[in-house]
């Protein structure tokens, strides 16, 4: 294993700088978000916990164009490829969703895929949770283990490196004098610090009560006609919030726009918590009703992803339950459901 000084990586991403569009995480107050690097600042936060924002932010964007003048080949806005720099362990899990849905299924997405192929993902362990984080119960160590090219593991004095694809093992090579052999007290202080916010994580889901994924076989089957849903919609007032800031939520709409010379067609982020999401023309709507909708978003993410592609469309984030206005928690409306199982 080797490992980095800060000064040294800060000449890394100086020089990273010229072949990409880098993003790193800075905090403000409490929180952190993704932010254009330009110099290594104060600001900068690689450890610490997940930003505000959902990694899928930088692989299908809020509201962009992806045909113009009813050809689909445009080129995508961006003048160099991304590399993000301190993605967690929560957010790389939600590849596992987003690939599903737009690279390993039947209309593969062209923008994303190039994106995919293109971006650099320089992960980071967490150093601290903070209260809305259950990564553990949603089976992912606070730490990343895959889908990243570089991750760091942050310590006093600078990162240990792991690397985790053949582009990462590139740069590593190509910038190789600015690493070096991680000593064996690196390693041991990563690894405790890991533990240490491992013991946290469990700390927060044992406060929360809440239960881990190996309960959640057929939680929604068996509480498909429950009165769990009209319960817990009655707060939510249809923000969309939830499924916006999730980042393993992928739906979109499409729709044109035309001025007097040009048409365009976009892509925007849809939520399925909306009345209007499921209408169809004519004006029938299958889910009428807020609890319906509700239940259709915890049955996608907890009773068809696994059954199509092995996998819980929830990393354990927390973001929804900062979010929600009506503060609807996951964690508890996974524990009623559990226990009504
Ligand atoms: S459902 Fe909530 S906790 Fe789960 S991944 Fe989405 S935002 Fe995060
Ligand atoms: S964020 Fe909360 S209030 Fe908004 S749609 Fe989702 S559950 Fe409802």
């Amino acid at each position: 294993m080797q490992s980095i000084s800060f000064s040294n990586f800060a000449t890394l991403l100086n020089n990273l700088k010229n072949t990409y569009h880098i993003f790193t995480p800075v905090k403000k107050g409490d929180q952190r978000f993704y932010k254009t690097y330009a110099d290594f600042t104060d600001d900068i936060v690689i450890g610490e916990v997940r930003p505000v924002e959902p990694l899928k932010s930088f692989f299908s964007r809020a509201r962009e164009i992806v045909a113009r003048g009813f050809k689909p080949d445009i080129p995508h806005s961006q003048d160099k490829p991304f590399c993000i720099v301190g993605v967690k362990a929560c957010d790389l899990k939600s590849f596992k969703v987003q690939d599903y849905v737009f690279k390993n299924h039947d209309y593969p997405d062209p923008f994303y895929i190039k994106t995919r192929e293109d971006t650099l993902i320089i992960s980071a362990d967490c150093t601290l949770a903070i209260d809305t984080c259950f990564c553990l119960a949603a089976g992912i160590k606070p730490y990343p283990q895959e889908d990243f090219d570089i991750n760091l593991s942050f310590l006093e004095s600078g990162f240990t490196i792991e690397c985790g694809s053949a582009k990462g093992q590139t740069i590593i090579k190509k910038y190789s004098s600015l690493f070096e052999e991680a000593q064996e007290n690196k390693i041991t202080n990563r690894n405790k610090q890991r533990n240490r916010v491992i013991k946290k994580v469990e700390e927060n889901i044992k406060e929360h009560d809440t239960p881990y994924q190996d309960l959640f076989k057929n939680i929604i089957e068996r509480n498909y006609e429950s009165s769990i849903w009209d319960d817990q919609a009655k707060t939510c007032v249809e923000c969309g919030a939830c499924t916006a800031i999730c980042p393993t939520c992928h739906c979109f709409l499409l729709y044109d726009q035309s001025n007097k010379k040009n048409m365009a067609r976009l892509r925007a982020w849809d939520s399925c918590m909306i009345k209007d999401y499921a209408r169809v023309a004519g004006g029938a709507n299958p889910r009428p009703k807020l609890w319906m909708r509700l239940r259709n978003r915890f049955e996608k993410k907890f009773d068809f992803f696994p059954k199509v592609a092995d996998v819980y469309a929830c990393t354990g984030c927390g973001r929804c339950i900062s979010t929600c206005p009506a503060k609807i928690d996951i964690r508890k409306v996974l524990k009623k459901l559990v226990e009504n199982a």
